[in-house]
């Protein structure tokens, strides 16, 4: 690998430190293989690195950090680079630390259960490490074939299994972390904090703007005895949203309770050929586990349920493979989209679970306003909506487009009650929302404790909070003139 000529704020000596840190093979600096990294799952804006590192333990984690203080360059964590809120963006440039290269198992101990994780680990392969231990980690970001762990703490990922297990932060007891000043730290540990302060609570969820994560406590969660799947099809999303009202309403907290509209269903037929009806305005992905006892009559109810708000068929899996072709179909959903456009904008708010039908509604009156077909696929059970806005990127009058829709159904999250992120965060994408979703007071509360960390805004500049360390988001401004001002 060349070592090319550092561009931008790298000085030759600042590229020579990071190459004797991690080794001049663990480290990209010329434009077309930077060019990897302008972006995570986020398109829409874009920014190059200048260079990219691959370290392989925290020690060198902490040389590099080092390195960018005594420098004055900034540097950003990047795991799989899954995030859709463009959390591993470059605002400014600077240094990318990459995780990648550091994913392994340090431990499993199912007698305590817990196991003790690097950050570039893949998600699904530390439950495919867990399998025959009758032990799985909850935690299951639809991406969780490709994103890490690191990041999963980073912006305390949910997924289709949190309806019932809860989020990442309800999973991990404790972190190490290379803090913004290059010290390294541990915070709780396999038992958490005990009487303490909650600070890995505290830390999961900072999006990479307290620290660098180099190892992870997670609590391992026993295999339910047993489950039901259910596909339920409706010809209304009203009917669709009625019957999860009604399930959650009679009392049952079903593992998993997804939503996938008519435009997800058709792109899925054409994909894979699932044999979804074609004619449906919705499906309904609904789970329940436990004890095996009690499963049928829970099933039973929630047939019922569906069928009194309106589905027109509820199908019950009847064997492993059926409900693993049921759930691949969900996992499918964003691989399907591919098919309908070349660029997609995954949004995703949060709304009470009874104004579904408002903003399902909303939503598609807002694409057709902004002439952007977007299709839905959801965790309907906890009211968190994803939106995706097709489009092409290369065509700057529909990345206007975009951005009005999503900034349209977002303020509308908030005025129903809602929240303008369930689970991808803020990054940078969201920033210009924090405004409008908290008092000064709060964010001033905020920038305080992320300074407590990242006292010079170094860390992960430009993401989250739009108080402190917004350096380069002027760049982005200006080139998309269309997204509202951050400051
Ligand atoms: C198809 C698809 C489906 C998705 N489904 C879900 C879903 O169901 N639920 C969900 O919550 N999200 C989902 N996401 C979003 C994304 O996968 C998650 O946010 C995931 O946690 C990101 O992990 P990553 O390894 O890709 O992190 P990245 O995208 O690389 O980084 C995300 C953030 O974490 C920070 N970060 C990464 N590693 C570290 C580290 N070691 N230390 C400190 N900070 C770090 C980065 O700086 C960035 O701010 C989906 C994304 C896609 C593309």
């Amino acid at each position: 690998m060349t070592i090319s000529a550092p561009s931008g704020i790298i000085s030759d000596d600042l590229l020579c430190e990071l190459a004797q840190h991690v080794g001049t093979d663990q480290l990209l600096s010329s434009q077309d293989e930077l060019l990897v990294y302008e972006c995570d799952g986020y398109v829409v804006e874009k920014n190059v690195p200048d260079v990219v590192v691959f370290p392989q333990s925290a020690a060198e984690i902490q040389a590099v950090v080092k390195s960018c203080v005594r420098h004055g360059v900034p540097f950003v964590p990047r795991g799989a680079g899954t995030s859709l809120a463009g959390g591993c963006l470059p605002v400014g440039g600077g240094v990318m630390i990459s995780l990648t290269r550091m994913k392994q198992i340090l431990e499993i101990n199912t007698r305590d259960r817990y196991a003790v994780v690097q950050p570039g680990l893949v998600n699904l392969h530390l439950t495919r490490a867990l399998a025959g231990t009758g032990f799985h980690y909850a935690p299951d970001p639809s991406s969780q074939g490709a994103c890490t762990i690191g990041g999963n703490v980073a912006t305390n990922s949910g997924g289709p299994h949190t309806l019932k297990y809860g989020v990442t932060v309800n999973h991990v007891t404790g972190v190490e972390f290379v803090s913004p000043t290059g010290e390294l730290v541990q915070i709780g540990g396999p038992c958490g904090c005990g009487d303490d302060l909650d600070l890995p609570g505290l830390f999961v969820g900072s999006e990479g703007t307290f620290g660098i994560v180099t190892k992870i406590w997670v609590k391992l969660t026993r295999n339910p005895e047993s489950c039901r799947t259910m596909l339920a099809v409706f010809d209304s999303t009203d009917d669709t949203s009625q019957a999860i009202s009604s399930i959650i309403g009679a009392g049952i907290v079903p593992a998993a309770l997804e939503m996938m509209d008519q435009g997800i269903i058709t792109a899925l037929e054409e994909a894979f050929a699932f044999g979804f009806p074609l004619d449906a305005a919705a499906v309904l992905l609904i789970e329940v586990d436990g004890l095996d006892v009690a499963l049928d009559q829970e099933a039973e109810t929630i047939i019922t349920l569906c069928k009194q708000s309106g589905a027109r068929e509820v199908r019950l899996s009847q064997t492993e493979e059926e409900r693993a072709l049921l759930w691949k179909c969900r996992k499918q959903a964003f691989g399907a989209i591919g098919r309908l456009a070349p660029s997609y904008c995954t949004q995703d708010g949060v709304v009470p679970r009874t104004k579904l039908p408002q903003i399902l509604k909303f939503i598609a009156d807002v694409g057709e306003r902004c002439n952007i077909r977007i299709v839905n696929v959801f965790h309907a059970g906890d009211g968190n909506l994803h939106p995706i806005l097709l489009f092409d990127e290369r065509d700057r009058e529909q990345v206007r487009r975009v951005m009005d829709a999503s900034d349209e159904i977002l303020e509308m999250c908030i005025e129903l009650g809602g929240s303008v992120t369930g689970e991808h965060g803020i990054g940078v994408e969201k920033i210009s929302f924090m405004n409008r979703l908290f008092s000064e007071q709060d964010l001033d509360v905020m920038g305080d404790v992320r300074r407590v960390f990242n006292p010079d805004g170094i860390c992960s500049p430009g993401k989250l909070l739009p108080t402190a360390g917004a350096c380069g988001m002027e760049h982005i401004q200006r080139e998309h003139p269309g997204r509202r001002a951050a400051m």
